[in-house]
């Protein structure tokens, strides 16, 4: 029997685009000729995707289960929610705005067949704005020196995950994270290949200057200390060269006398220093922060709702703060936890989900 393929669409205020996702992806995976399911995780849309999403769910209810997340909590987060509930042997994670060309599917499950347990993608041909498309060379080749995380394409989300890869992934307990560099990290035979890349097909990117920063530290935060040995080395190296320093001006008191001029030379110093310095006690901060956030092992994310046609519901305890039914509340669960998700005591036809 041929490996099943579960796909993961995180969706995040994509109104505009749904209609033709659908249209394509379907389609698309039909052609593959063997059972798959369609996992989209809402993270939290304000606009109509979740509306539409119940749609797609009543149209094909077989291969499509949706998770409703209760509020936003980011793609690499809407993406793990989507592996925890993926049954799959193997996993494709996809973006929805109808960049990742749901028919370049094929490659990857041809890939997986032939044994690879990380299917990594290179866009050929990347439509982005230029900005972004420099500020991910020069980040591609940060992460290549200071990881041991081997990608050349970090930034694209169409990448393949045996169920190995994502069973590891999902016994992670970390709260800030980077899917492809995880998964990395657990393949035994990881690929690449080509695919293709095309323009959004409608709205526009969900990632702001700011966000885009806050994930490339959560990347160099996640896989390396780098950082922070860099910090180390600089601040030892700097120290050396203060001793000598401070030698040669007490020898040059003794001989020529105290100096007076040079003194801005010496503030120029100060400042470059100090910049240095808060630099290094922000990079310490970086990891701090995340160790904070680690420690208090808040769940990830909240699942609000999930639909699906049968097998293991989700735990059905409603939020404290969310006055809905007690049905369609969701727990987010602790992945990682010895606690797999439970199954409730009786499996639930959730076209009786409500809101
Ligand atoms: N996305 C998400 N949560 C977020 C931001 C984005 O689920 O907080 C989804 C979004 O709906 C899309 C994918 O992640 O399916 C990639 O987002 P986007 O196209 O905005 O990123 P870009 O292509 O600009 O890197
Ligand atoms: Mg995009």
């Amino acid at each position: 029997m041929s490996a099943t393929v579960s796909i993961i669409i995180p969706v995040y205020n994509e109104e505009g685009g749904l209609a033709e996702l659908f249209a394509r992806l379907y389609p698309a995976l039909d052609h593959l000729q063997r059972a798959y399911e369609v996992i989209f995780v809402d993270d939290g849309s304000h606009d109509r995707s979740v509306a539409l999403l119940r749609e797609q769910f009543a149209r094909r209810p077989d291969v499509t289960r949706i998770v409703i997340l209760a509020r936003n909590a980011g793609q690499h987060m809407a993406i793990l929610a989507g592996f925890e509930h993926s049954r799959g042997d193997y996993v494709i994670t996809l973006d929805a705005d109808l960049q990742n060309p749901p028919e370049e599917i094929t490659k990857l499950v041809a890939a997986m067949d032939t044994g690879a347990d990380y299917v990594g993608t290179v866009r050929v041909d990347r439509h982005d704005v230029m900005w972004r498309k420099a500020a991910s060379r020069l980040m591609n080749r940060i992460r290549e020196r200071t990881t041991q995380v081997r990608i050349t394409d970090q930034g694209c989300m169409l990448r393949g995950y045996h169920r190995s890869v994502v069973n590891a992934i999902n016994r992670c307990v970390e709260v800030s994270t980077f899917v492809p560099a995880l998964g990395y990290t657990f393949a035994s035979h990881p690929t690449e290949i080509e695919v293709a890349h095309a323009q959004r097909a409608v709205g526009q990117s969900k990632y702001s200057v700011y966000r885009l920063i806050r994930l490339n530290f959560d990347l160099m935060t996640g896989f390396s200390v780098a950082p922070l040995q860099f910090f180390s080395m600089a601040g030892t190296a700097i120290a050396l060269l203060s001793i000598l320093f401070v030698v040669y001006l007490a020898i040059r008191r003794l001989i020529v006398g105290p100096e007076a001029q040079g003194l801005f030379t010496l503030f120029g110093i100060a400042f470059f220093l100090i910049g240095v310095l808060l630099m290094g006690v922000g990079v310490v901060g970086e990891y701090v922060g995340r160790i904070y956030e680690q420690v208090r092992q808040r769940p990830r994310y909240t699942v609000a709702a999930v639909l699906q046609e049968d097998g293991p519901a989700e735990q059905t305890a409603a939020l404290p703060e969310e006055n809905g039914p007690a049905q369609a509340g969701g727990r987010g669960e602790r992945p990682g936890s010895e606690a797999a998700p439970q199954s409730a005591p009786h499996s639930q036809r959730v076209s009786g989900v409500t809101e």
